[in-house]
């Protein structure tokens, strides 16, 4: 278990080094005015669930968005990159968030979290660090991805389970549906801003293995600097393997754990395998855990 702790914490260290390195700007790709994009980031990080409700009765009307059902203070992400603004005096809405999105399209996070606990203590004001990404100010504007808020139950939603409405409105107009976009939507492992250092430990099982290439299914993941944890991860990831990626053998026994080199070209398909990746600038494509976009560093195979 020695090891895997040094390497933590080699692997915090590298991060910090990163941070300092990682000053710079990044530019965006500016998506053509008043369209929506075609394919929209998904507006949480993390296990959800959510049906289409749209149009649904509601004591105030017609239900204007879908209900993403997710836990408590999970992170709510930009929808596409945009100007957000913060919105704190409807009491039925709660602590609140307009996305103006690059395209022209509009989206409404509603009932954001104003929480201080871990339960529905109500403690917490429409602020950033509570309802509203830390350290977001209104009227940033914020990249595809970016961390946004918190889902919560502020407002009407008191009391239910948290949960973000989310409402699309084209060109700035009348809501649609957000189903259609949410089913095509692409979700994120981890939400990070665009050109910061970030690293992740991916524990999951092989699916298929050469020496330049890990393929797994995820069941969990942690990310680091933002301390995100996330459980019951159905996913499969394709990672890419670099020649300098430490590749162990990892055996408990007697209550002590033992590490030995080994090779991937061993793995076992469905063997339990735990990867830290390389620390790294996040960019939307390791966000998104496109196919190789992420690199390994540490690579942990039970027998
Ligand atoms: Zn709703």
């Amino acid at each position: 278990m020695r090891r895997h702790r040094t390497t933590a914490r080699g692997v915090l260290l590298l991060l910090l080094g990163l941070g300092l390195a990682a000053a710079g700007g990044s530019a965006t790709a500016q998506t053509p005015p008043n369209k929506t994009p075609p394919k929209i980031i998904f507006p949480v990080v993390g296990p959800t669930m959510y049906s289409d409700d749209f149009g649904d009765p509601r004591p105030q009307g017609r239900h204007e968005g879908n209900d993403i059902m997710a836990p408590r203070k999970a992170a709510a992400v930009a929808a596409e990159s945009g100007k957000v603004k913060f919105w704190t005096t409807s009491a039925a809405a709660g602590c609140m968030l307009y996305l103006y999105g690059d395209s022209g399209t509009t989206y409404l996070y509603i009932h954001l979290n104003n929480d201080l606990g871990s339960g529905n203590d109500n403690k917490g004001k429409c602020v950033a660090g509570v309802a509203y990404a830390r350290g977001l100010k209104a009227g940033a504007h914020v990249q595809a991805g970016q961390q946004v808020g918190y889902v919560g139950d502020s407002g009407d939603a008191n009391g239910i389970h948290p949960h973000l409405h989310f409402e699309v409105h084209p060109n700035g107009k009348g809501a649609v549906d957000p189903y259609p976009y949410l089913q095509k939507a692409q979700h994120l492992l981890f939400s990070a801003v665009p050109g910061t250092p970030f690293a992740l430990s991916l524990t999951g099982t092989v699916v298929a293995a050469t020496p330049a290439k890990l393929q797994m299914n995820l069941t969990s993941l942690q990310a680091w600097p933002s301390n995100l944890k996330l459980t019951n991860l159905r996913q499969t990831l394709t990672l890419t393997v670099p020649p300098t990626a430490l590749v162990q053998s990892v055996a408990r026994i007697g209550g002590g754990v033992t590490a030995s080199v080994a090779s991937l070209l061993n793995a076992r398909k469905g063997a339990q395998v735990v990867v830290w990746t390389q620390p790294a600038l996040a960019t939307l494509k390791a966000q998104r855990g496109d196919d190789g976009a992420l690199s390994a560093a540490l690579i942990q195979l039970a027998p």
